[in-house]
């Protein structure tokens, strides 16, 4: 079966996360975007592991309405490298907390930061039975690209237990199959959301081909088993994600590559310290110069959340006015997910939007939509094009929309 999950989240428990990150409300707002299969995130916090054992069916089942749990959590290691595990249930969340107990504070930070490095983080992983790979492996800071060189850097004598990679916001498929070592790894693209809302849960999403929705049908799709595995990656244009380019983290000047080595990383403008882009990372990493992907490798689509692209058609300054609220609600329930709205439904239906929605959804389609590319942690900025309008009768980005089919 085929089932859209998104792998990674957090809960109320870490930091700078929204209090309406429970496992209600999640699960709530994921069945709203049509994702079947979200992660609870944060299980070694003991509160929210507590919270996750009140709502499970059983040790390993946890399903609130249509949406199933995974559960799930980031670890920071000494090194600041952040680290996803999926966990087969919660006597193994409980063992891995355990495990964890000695070396770093579990109940400060629903995302705990350990006194362990990556390989041994990776040996706990193995003993619990949790997958493990890199979160967000590209960005600046936190990440392991931004410490190490190689996989193996990290993970030591346990890279062989790496069996995934988390893209990151910032890039794709093809930023990433420009390094060769990642050739033989699953991608993940997830949210890392930090608040339910329709703009940030499963912004980024995989579609999986399952046997079923349990951890052990996600293991035997993350390890390609018998025919399993991600059959496709959906997710923001690169340009879109915060650490896309080489930029200032105070004032947002972008440099190239060239002019942060020759300023020596220090922004002209304001003498805030400029943090190296996704982008540079990649092509200073790369083996290849344009994309190689291995076969199993699925595609990747590219994704603006809708609800932005109906705020900026509008012209409104947040996604939770009612404005952008009605309409988005709208599409929901009539087309069921934001790609299919995006990417699916006939144009020639959608009458009842404020045209200005419209022509933004048709300019998406066409490849219109014009992106500012995201930088020093300020996020990529979405623009209409002035002269957008409705030219063809229902134009289709055909080459994205026959790989789904809602
Ligand atoms: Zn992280
Ligand atoms: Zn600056």
């Amino acid at each position: 079966m085929l089932i859209n999950a998104d792998l990674h989240l957090h809960s109320r428990y870490s930091m700078a996360c929204s209090d309406k990150m429970e496992l209600p409300v999640m699960a709530e707002e994921a069945a709203k975007k049509g994702i079947d299969l979200v992660a609870t995130g944060d299980c070694t916090h003991p509160l929210w592991l507590k919270a996750i054992k009140e709502a499970a069916i059983d040790d390993q089942t946890i399903v609130i309405g249509k949406t199933s749990f995974i559960i799930t959590t980031e670890i920071e290691d000494s090194n600041r490298v952040h680290h996803l595990l999926l966990l087969p249930s919660i006597s193994k969340a409980q063992e891995l907390a355990e495990r964890l107990e000695p070396y770093g504070n579990l109940k400060a930070d629903g995302r705990p930061t350990v006194r362990l490095n990556g390989c041994e983080i990776a040996r706990i992983a193995k003993d619990v039975d949790a997958m493990i790979g890199p979160c967000h492996a590209f960005t600046p800071w936190t990440a392991l690209y931004a410490y190490h060189d190689s996989l193996e850097s990290c993970y030591g004598d346990m890279t062989d237990y790496v069996s995934f990679l988390e893209l990151g916001l910032s890039a794709d498929s093809d930023y990433a199959d420009r390094i060769e070592e990642l050739h033989r790894l699953t991608f993940l693209s997830n949210s890392d959301a930090h608040s339910p809302w329709a703009n940030k849960l499963a912004r980024e999403f995989n579609q999986i081909n399952v046997p079923e929705i349990s951890f052990q049908g996600l293991r035997k799709a993350i390890l390609r088993q018998n025919g399993y595995g991600v059959t496709c990656n959906a997710g923001f244009f690169p340009q879109e994600g915060k650490y896309n380019e080489s930029a200032c983290i105070k004032c947002f000047t972008h440099y190239t590559l060239d002019e942060c080595q020759a300023a020596g990383w220090k922004c002209r403008a304001c003498g805030g310290v400029i943090k190296k882009g996704v982008k540079d990372r990649i092509n200073e990493l790369a083996n290849f110069d344009v994309p190689k992907h291995p076969p199993h490798r699925p595609p990747y689509i590219h994704l603006m959340p809708l609800s932005e692209i109906i705020m900026t058609a509008l012209g409104h300054a947040s996604i939770n006015t009612k404005g952008v609220q009605k309409a988005w609600n709208s599409l929901m329930e009539k087309y069921g997910n934001e790609l299919n709205v995006l990417l699916n439904a006939n144009t020639n239906d959608m009458d009842f939007l404020d045209s200005r929605i419209l022509n933004a959804i048709l300019a998406f389609r066409e490849g219109k939509l014009i992106i500012r590319p995201g930088g020093g942690g300020q996020y990529g900025q979405i623009e209409i094009p002035r002269e957008t309008r409705r030219t063809e009768k229902d134009p289709q980005k055909k080459s994205q929309r026959s790989l789904f089919d809602f």
